[in-house]
């Protein structure tokens, strides 16, 4: 993870890279291009917050709207060092294009801010959390833009931003409003399902490829980037499938076990540790030899740019199975190709998240709870319908997964433009 850091790249310029690619691929009109190409609007906020010690710190907080011809705006808050303008921008966009391809009447924003939540107490996070959801004020709101979880954030962080919103709001409309957020607490008004569903979803898809491809699950190994909610999921999912999770990679560093490391035990590792360097039965590796570990899948679950020019020649897969958002860039993608590794796209691949968090904001809009068994059912039905879709326009246009989805997001939006119209 260390090299990405370290070179500035735009995120922002490999989305452009992709829309480009499909676009003239597909014939997209220019005029629905230009608009796309753009973000609708941008959010900065500086904001005062007390800390324990008494002093006042001021954060920068983002959220960049990208498009909602779909339906409101839609996407997650992140809290991670590396968060700027340029990153939620293009996380902004690829909620627009996730959105389109899961088939969800939902448009597409991000947010953030620039902090590390392990350097604050609980105290001040909740603080940072409330005068953040304070300073959006009406910028966002639950028929109009609705946050999530991301990376760094979660149910709890959810809770907070519910409380403060409805707590702005008359006394009246407090409770219609509980769909502000997703990904909340189950008993504040969260899906069950929610939580494990953006790994849920890739797992689904991954069985579906797998299936295509007369391919073994129990038999298979595979390696994770991001040991997080999405990362653990994928991994604790998959282990009930039967394969063998030979490398796991985060922050604090890399772990390797030929014979596998065990999902349940590693997620419990890492809530009480925090990490998972260190991990009993484990060997320690370099950032290097977990990229070239020889395994069946390589699914990174954390940051952007990880497959890159310089990484993609090292990888001894099969599969990448992209549960993070942007984790391969435009040149990292060459490469697979080149080399006949299948890529399955991020916008295809981790829009479970999003999907369950469209169910559960339709429960609170109806003020019902859905057992699991509903939620799974539904999540299924989506994630299939979508696979089916970007698989058949892929073999249409005879070209890779990722401008395949994009193909499938961007005619349905150009559809909408051409169905309205453009105002007045
Ligand atoms: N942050 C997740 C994503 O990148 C979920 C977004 C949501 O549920 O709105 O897809």
């Amino acid at each position: 993870m260390t090299e990405n850091t370290k070179k500035k790249v735009s995120v922002y310029d490999n989305v452009t890279k992709q829309f480009n690619k499909a676009a003239d691929l597909m014939g997209l009109d220019p005029d629905i291009r230009t608009i796309l190409s753009n973000t609708t609007n941008e959010i900065v906020v500086n904001f005062p917050v007390t800390m324990d010690d008494g002093s006042i710190k001021v954060f920068t907080g983002y959220r960049v709207q990208h498009n909602s011809v779909l339906g409101p705006y839609k996407g997650g808050l992140r809290f991670h060092p590396s968060v700027n303008i340029d990153e939620v921008r293009a996380l902004a966009t690829w909620m627009t294009w996730k959105t389109a391809v899961a088939h969800i009447p939902l448009g597409g924003a991000k947010g953030g801010i620039q902090l590390d939540p392990s350097q604050y107490s609980i105290n001040e996070l909740r603080h940072i959390t409330r005068r953040f959801t304070f300073a959006l004020g009406n910028n966002i709101g639950p028929e109009y833009d609705i946050p999530a979880p991301d990376v760094g954030t979660n149910a709890q962080i959810m809770a907070w931003i519910l409380d403060t919103y409805v707590s702005m709001r008359s006394p009246q409309e407090r409770h219609g409003a509980s769909h502000i957020v997703t990904g909340k607490p189950i008993e504040s008004g969260g899906s069950l399902g929610r939580e494990k569903a953006t790994g849920q979803g890739t797992v689904y898809v991954i069985e579906m490829w797998a299936n295509d491809n007369n391919f073994d699950l129990s038999k298979a190994s595979y390696f994770v980037q991001g040991f997080g909610n999405v990362g653990s999921w994928t991994a604790k999912l998959l282990k009930q499938l039967g394969s063998t999770l030979k490398a796991v990679e985060d922050a604090t560093g890399a772990i390797f076990n030929e014979n596998g490391l065990d999902a349940d035990e590693l997620a419990a590792y890492v809530e009480a540790k925090g990490g998972v360097a260190g991990f009993p039965g484990s060997t320690a590796i370099d950032h290097d030899t977990f990229l070239r570990t020889k395994a069946d899948i390589f699914i990174p679950a954390a940051l952007e740019n990880q497959i890159t020019g310089e990484t993609a020649p090292k990888l001894n897969v099969k599969l990448v199975v992209e549960a993070a958002n942007g984790p391969t860039s435009p040149e990292g993608g060459d490469i697979l190709e080149e080399r006949g590794i299948d890529a399955l796209p991020d916008i295809l691949v981790n829009s479970g998240g999003v999907t369950v968090s469209y169910f559960e904001w339709l429960q609170n809009k109806r003020s019902e709870y859905w057992d699991l068994e509903e939620v799974d059912a539904k999540l299924f039905k989506t994630m299939k319908r979508a696979y089916r879709k970007v698989r058949s326009t892929k073999s249409e246009y005879n070209t890779d997964w990722r401008t395949a989805a994009y193909i499938v997001a961007l005619s349905r939006l150009a559809t909408v433009y051409r169905e309205r119209g453009i105002f007045p």
